[in-house]
C-alpha cells in the first residue's frame, strides 16, 4: 500500500460558503475519497490548523506521497514545517502538487524560480491534452478531456524546463498551459497538476481523479539505496 497524505491549507472552505457548498468536508476529503477508491493506498489527510501545521516528522515519515493544495494561507506554513518537507522530498518522499500550490513555500523552494503564471476566473472551459501517452500519469487517460468551469492559468510559467511534460493545457479565452509536470530532486519525485480551483467541483470528476492516482503512484519512493556521498576508500584495489 502507499501511504498517502493529502494536505490542504483548509481555509476557504471555513471563510467562504461559496466553497464550503462545493466542498463541504474541505477539499482534502473530496481529494481523499477519490484515492481511497483506488485500493492500492491508505489515505489519510492533514490541514494547517493542526498541530506543527499538520506536517510533524511522524505524519511525514509516514508519508510515501505528500499531496498539497494551498492558497491563501501560503505564508501561514512554518519556515520549520517547509524545511521538514524539503528534507523528506529530497530522500525520496514523493509530492502531488496541486493548482495554486504553485506559489507554496515549498514548491518555490524545490524549484528556485518565482513559480509565477498568468491566470483568470471566467468560469471558462479546459481541455486538457495529454502529450506524453506512454508515461505512467497518462494510463487510462483519453487523447484529452475538458473541465468547465475551471479557472485559467497561462504561461509563462516560471518553472525550471520540467524533466517530462505529460499534459498540456489550452483555455477557451486562448492561452496555453503545461498543466502536468514532473520533476527530480534528490531522491525525490514531483509532480505539478494544474486543475482544481476552489469554487469548480473538479476534484469529484472521475479524470480528474485518475491523474492524481496516476501522479500518486509515479511519485511514490523507488526503494534504491539512499546514494552515499563524500570521501571514500577504493573499492577495488589500487594499483
Ligand atoms: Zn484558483
Amino acid at each position: 500500500m502507499i501511504r498517502v497524505t493529502v494536505w490542504n491549507e483548509f481555509k476557504h472552505e471555513r471563510l467562504h460558503e461559496e466553497v464550503r457548498s462545493v466542498y463541504p468536508d474541505g477539499l482534502h476529503r473530496a481529494i481523499a475519497a477519490g484515492l481511497e477508491q483506488e485500493g492500492d493506498m491508505s489515505v489519510r489527510t492533514a490541514t494547517l490548523p493542526e498541530p506543527e501545521c499538520g506536517l510533524t516528522r511522524e505524519v511525514l515519515d509516514g508519508t510515501d506521497v505528500l499531496i498539497w493544495w494551498g492558497h491563501m494561507a501560503h505564508e501561514e506554513v512554518s519556515d520549520e514545517a517547509v524545511e521538514r518537507v524539503y528534507a523528506r522530498v529530497l530522500d525520496g518522499m514523493g509530492l502531488v502538487v496541486l493548482h495554486s500550490g504553485h506559489f507554496s513555500k515549498i514548491f518555490k523552494k524545490l524549484m528556485g524560480t518565482t513559480c509565477d503564471l498568468k491566470w483568470r476566473e471566467a468560469n471558462e472551459k479546459e481541455r486538457i491534452w495529454v502529450v506524453d501517452p506512454a508515461h505512467p500519469i497518462a494510463a487510462g487517460l483519453p487523447e484529452y478531456f475538458e473541465l468547465k468551469p475551471e479557472e485559467m492559468y497561462g504561461e509563462h510559467f516560471d518553472v525550471p524546463a520540467p524533466d517530462e511534460l505529460v499534459l498540456v493545457s489550452w483555455f477557451e479565452g486562448g492561452e496555453v498551459f503545461r498543466s502536468g509536470c514532473t520533476w527530480k530532486r534528490g531522491q525525490g519525485k514531483i509532480f505539478y497538476f494544474r486543475p482544481g480551483h476552489e469554487t469548480y467541483p473538479t476534484y469529484y470528476h472521475p479524470l480528474v481523479r485518475r491523474v492524481i492516482a496516476n501522479g500518486v503512484r509515479w511519485a511514490a519512493p523507488s526503494g534504491a539505496a539512499k546514494p552515499v556521498r563524500g570521501n571514500r576508500q577504493p573499492l577495488e584495489q589500487l594499483g
